[in-house]
């Protein structure tokens, strides 16, 4: 399905079979000399489809066209392999950049869902079905490293990057300060909130969010173009309501931990998800694994603000409250 958004500037909707994303927005913004291609679809068959379908009711030819990819997921920048010519130029961002040359972590995500208590039962299906395992574009992509502040002309878009960490650690938007339309990725979704996960000690994702989500608020922004589902218009009202969205489940961990100390696949397992499952026990595999991590962002927010400590049991690591905070 191709949509004009605005002179030269379509949305492409490339689908994500058995996903709860359903699609991916892939924009593209034609152009005489270089077109635009921003984020792509996973690789795999019925996206390079719908994206050829696409491009080719457009006109646009892959030979004279270069790519931005707003952060390394497999939904946004899988079908790369499939795309680029040897003239396409990759703008990506460095932190993600970085992460995609090590590769998909594979021993790392084991040791570190363990560590949280995810069950071995499960562990291994739940890495197999990762869209980040299994829909990964190539190791051999080269990219044009972006920064904060740097400009992408296409035709008369004007682009400044913004960075915007938190749902990965590179996050990039796009900002067109002449049209005050806002290239948004998966940092502002409209039907749905952006998965904000950790799996690994190192950051602390939801802070970066909120920090990030704070930036944006400050711009004009009249239009916000996002990876998934539908456009908006109120961007600042929809920042206000993804505050609040993970403020909720911030203080619903906050009342599960009351029950007494936990691992974060336990907490996961007793915070409420907005899927079509009975229990937890019947949720698939792919997404007890991006709930635990959605958990273990919050856990570690609540962590470094003080209001619950972690403790080692034997090989698991639990999560308690704060004495302070557990009236
Ligand atoms: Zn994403």
């Amino acid at each position: 399905m191709i949509e004009e958004i605005l002179a030269n500037l379509y949305r492409i909707e490339i689908p994500l079979p058995k996903s709860p994303l359903k699609a991916l927005n892939s924009y593209v913004i034609r152009n005489t000399e270089r077109n635009l291609i921003i984020d792509t679809g996973w690789n795999q068959e019925e996206c390079l489809r719908a994206m050829q379908a696409g491009l080719s009711g457009l006109g646009v030819d892959l030979g004279r066209t270069d790519f931005f990819i707003t952060h390394l997921h497999a939904d946004h920048f899988g079908l790369l392999s499939n795309l680029v010519t040897d003239t396409s130029k990759i703008y990506f961002n460095q932190p993600d950049a970085g992460r995609f040359r090590v590769g998909f972590r594979w021993d790392d995500f084991a040791h570190f869902a363990r560590l949280n208590g995810y069950p071995e039962s499960e562990l291994q299906a739940s890495l197999q079905s990762h869209p980040g395992f299994k829909f990964r574009p190539e190791e051999n992509l080269v990219f044009h490293i972006m920064k904060e502040g740097e400009s992408l002309t296409v035709g008369d878009y004007r682009f400044r990057c913004i960075e915007t960490p938190g749902h990965t650690p590179g996050h990039m938007c796009l900002y067109e300060p002449s049209r005050k339309v806002f290239v948004a990725g998966d940092h502002i979704l409209n039907d749905i909130t952006p998965n904000i996960q950790l799996w690994s000690d190192d950051r602390n994702p939801l802070e970066e969010y909120f920090d990030s989500l704070d930036k944006v608020s400050k711009l004009e922004i009249e239009l916000v173009l996002p990876g998934h589902r539908s456009l908006l218009r109120n961007c600042r009202e929809r920042i206000q309501e993804l505050k609040q969205h993970h403020q909720k489940r911030l203080d619903e961990i906050i009342s599960i931990l009351k029950k007494g100390e936990m691992d974060a696949f336990r907490v996961a397992s007793e915070m409420s998800w907005d899927i079509l499952c009975d229990s937890w026990d019947l949720f698939p595999v792919s997404q007890k694994w991006f709930a635990t991590g959605e958990a273990i962002a919050h856990l570690k927010y609540l962590k470094e603000k003080g209001i619950i400590k972690t403790e080692m049991r034997g090989r698991r690591r639990v999560f308690s409250l704060n004495r302070n905070d557990s009236s």
